[in-house]
């Protein structure tokens, strides 16, 4: 008999991906193999995300093309899970737009998602119930779920209305998956969540025994055995307490590397957003980094032309990012999303404004990164070699605990290696050396 074959297509964030990888395991466990296209696919599953409107059009488009490959073969099933099902005016639109669709998913409930393909004459066999292991893409770097749901609301963001309210995993839980994944050779954990400092906010203590923080959790997951790294993702930094940065800096596994969205630099902005904290506030907590880590990298998210932003607040945006220095940015040109309260805020900025913003603050910060990662040159780094390079094959690549991305020639067995290496040289965003000895085996 033929093997049955699955494709997930993924748009979105790590949590998205991360949950893939767990929508993968349940595909593998009914006995389908990943298929390397969407054409050789039996069932393809969309993973969808929603905090764009563009995201949405493009993720439309893509479910058409395999709306046309079902009309070719009718027996084709198509399932859309992700954020984009998991708010009303989201699912109508996949509904009306994409009528072929066989069945919409909930990520928040994917122990759900057997019951939903067997529903649909899908063999999941034994697995309805059973645990599900995730098929991770790495064997090296594995993400690991902490929080579900976000309580902030932020005015721009769409995320709380579809992923709902933070839900903490148990520690004991969260310690047990980790702890397995360092007696299976994983070296780097990255934990997951909308918001992870606010870690275990949502316990109540006695049914957690004590009063678990982001903080606790750390301090124990330093103590696994097997892993090397330990990298975490959002932070928000109304909720970034200086004794994260304090058990950073007295770990030998947390990384040090902060990625604080800061989103914009003026108070009045701050403010409009929802966000909880000052430029201020903010300043101090980097200054906090750099006096307790001095080697630490810091990255951060912006958003220029939100609602009410003018030429003074772009300004107090720009003065942060010179006076922070990041290591990295990701920078976006603010877009309304429906359904949030930003969308509906007066002076909403004009589009060649918000464009000239954003490409001023793209050549700041592009200079600074450029002018962080020359001066790594001479330096001897600790990489994690994560395998070949996937431009030349005779060179290595790997990360940094600030998370620089480092080429360098060496042999493929050193990947999953933690390796020193001296830079040379820092074309572009990527930095390029020479090995000096190996860190550990
Ligand atoms: S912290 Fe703010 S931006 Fe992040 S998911 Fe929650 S509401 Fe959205």
């Amino acid at each position: 008999m033929r093997e049955r074959k699955y494709f997930i297509e993924t748009f979105g964030c790590q949590m998205n991906e991360h949950d893939s990888e767990v929508i993968a395991g349940i595909m593998e466990g009914a006995g389908y193999s990943a298929a390397t296209s969407i054409d050789e696919a039996d069932i393809i599953l969309f993973n969808t995300c929603c905090v764009r409107e563009s995201a949405e059009q493009r993720i439309l488009g893509r479910i058409s093309r395999a709306g046309a490959l079902k009309k070719r073969r009718p027996e084709l099933v198509i399932g859309v899970g992700g954020c984009m099902v998991q708010y009303p005016e989201g699912r109508q639109r996949i509904k009306t737009r994409c009528p072929y669709v066989d069945f919409t998913f909930d990520t928040t409930a994917l122990e759900r998602l057997p019951e939903i393909l067997a529903h649909h004459g899908i063999p999941v066999g034994c697995l309805v119930g059973e645990a599900i292991q995730p098929k991770r893409k790495s064997s090296l770097c594995a993400f690991v779920t902490i929080t579900y749901g976000c309580d902030n609301f932020c005015s721009y963001c769409i995320v709380p209305y579809v992923r709902g309210p933070q839900k903490s995993r148990r520690p004991e839980e969260v310690i047990d998956e980790v702890r397995r994944l360092g007696e299976r050779g994983y070296k780097e954990v990255t934990l997951l969540g909308q918001n992870v400092n606010a870690y275990g906010r949502d316990f109540n203590p006695t049914s957690a025994g004590k009063d678990w923080d982001f903080g606790d959790l750390l301090l124990e997951l330093d103590k696994v055995p097997g892993i090397e790294r330990i990298r975490y993702t959002t932070s928000h930094p109304r909720d970034f307490q200086e004794r994260f940065i304090e058990i950073t800096a007295r770990s030998k596994k947390v990384c040090e590397h902060f990625h604080l969205p800061v989103q914009a630099g003026s108070n009045k902005v701050l403010r409009l957003m929802n966000r909880g904290y000052t430029k201020e506030g903010y300043l101090r907590l980097v200054e906090k980094i750099r006096e307790l880590i001095p080697s630490a990298s810091v990255t951060t998210d912006l958003i220029v032309g939100f609602p009410g932003e003018d030429d003074r607040d772009f300004e107090d945006t720009m003065d942060l990012v010179e006076k922070v220095r990041f290591d990295a940015a990701f920078t976006f040109m603010y877009s309304p999303r429906s359904g949030t309260a930003a969308a509906t805020l007066p002076d909403q900025v004009a589009l060649d404004v918000k464009k000239k913003r954003l490409e001023r603050l793209i050549r700041v910060q592009n200079e600074i990164a450029k002018q962080i990662n020359e001066a790594q040159k001479g330096k001897v780094l600790e990489v994690l070699v994560e395998g070949p390079s996937e431009r030349d094959p005779k060179m290595l690549s790997g990360r940094t605990r600030t998370n620089k991305m480092v080429h360098f020639p060496g042999p493929e067995n050193l990947t999953g290696h933690l390796v020193n290496v001296l830079i040379t040289d820092a074309p572009g965003h990527t930095l390029r050396g020479e090995m000096t000895n190996r860190a550990t085996i």
